[in-house]
């Protein structure tokens, strides 16, 4: 069993409760909280005015890399953090363009090829992300990715390394093996990608979808960084479609020891569209009990990918 789930009825529908195995994180599920209708179809336009990663100041004012550049591949621009908080930590602007609706393979395969040269050679665990839309945490509307490297993994992919490793010693197989055949064959599952995706049963957040990489290590990326774009920009129009704007995402690499065990690792979540009053999309639970209360069942995000036309 990858995960428990339990059933809670109420007058006005059903709260689901669910456990994932692996790590002993939780979720609750409550379709009905949806109706409440918080969020906004339409996303602001953001004046470009005074942006640092605008091309009349992306080259004038972003830091260098001690030898002195930056790095450019395509439209993309990488250069380091200039308030870090990891122990190397690198932005990666995406496109030229300010506001962008919806992106080109060649954009993201850029941008994220960028983050993996930048960082292969780097000791530690890296991370690649992404905070689009300042209501998802972005504090430049102009897209841009973040790398980060670190002497230890953060606390979510540490309990998947762990986790992982304690499931391979115990029955002499890699999980992620198995998290793949019982998500291949579940509703849950998305197909007609390149990479396996697929909504999580215990989800971290809204509408959200995880890709499990073929390979471990941020090198190992490099192979399928073509792939993984090419379905990305279908699973980020897939979310536009489906009336989410802004979002998270990261890639958490593990290390060439952890081989046997481990895999590279994507999580997306679809998060609440700018709105003039502010209002969050997370709370006490998700910030507090660290327990999301997430709004779409896992299986109906495959239901509604299945249903889409673009996908
Ligand atoms: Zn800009």
């Amino acid at each position: 069993m990858m995960f428990q789930a339990c059933r809670h009825e109420h007058g006005s529908g059903f709260i689901e409760f669910r456990v994932d195995s692996l790590t002993g994180m939780r979720a609750r599920i409550c379709p009905e909280r949806l109706k409440r209708g918080i969020g906004v179809r339409d996303i602001p336009d953001y004046s470009p005015e005074g942006c640092p990663f605008c091309k009349e100041l992306v080259t004038r004012v972003t830091p260098v890399f001690p030898d002195g550049t930056r790095l450019e591949i395509g439209e993309s621009i990488t250069f380091p953090n200039l308030y870090p908080f990891a122990s190397y930590h690198i932005v990666t602007v995406i496109t030229r363009d300010h506001m962008v609706r919806s992106f080109t393979r060649d954009q993201i395969k850029d941008a994220f090829m960028a983050q993996a040269r930048t960082m292969e050679d780097q000791p530690g665990y890296v991370s690649i992300n992404w905070n689009f839309l300042p209501s998802a945490g972005a504090s430049l509307p102009h897209p841009h990715l973040q790398g980060l490297v670190d002497p230890v993994p953060g606390t979510l992919p540490m309990k998947y390394i762990s986790g992982s490793q304690d499931y391979f010693l115990q029955h002499g197989r890699s999980w992620w093996l198995d998290l793949c055949r019982s998500e291949a064959a579940s509703e849950r599952f998305l197909d007609g990608l390149n990479l396996f995706w697929y909504a999580h049963p215990v989800p971290v957040g809204e509408k959200e979808i995880r890709c499990v990489l073929p390979g471990v290590t941020v090198s190992d990326f490099k192979d399928s960084v073509g792939s993984f774009a090419n379905d990305l920009v279908r699973v980020l129009d897939f979310y536009q479609d489906i009336g989410h704007g802004a979002w998270n995402l990261s890639v958490f690499f593990g290390q060439d020891t952890e081989r046997e065990y481990f895999s590279a690792f994507a999580i997306l979540i679809a998060r609440i569209n700018p709105n003039p009053l502010s209002t969050s999309d997370t709370a006490f639970m998700e910030r507090l009990h660290l327990e999301p209360v997430v709004l779409t069942l896992p299986e109906d995000i495959g239901r509604l990918w299945r249903n889409n036309s673009r996908s």
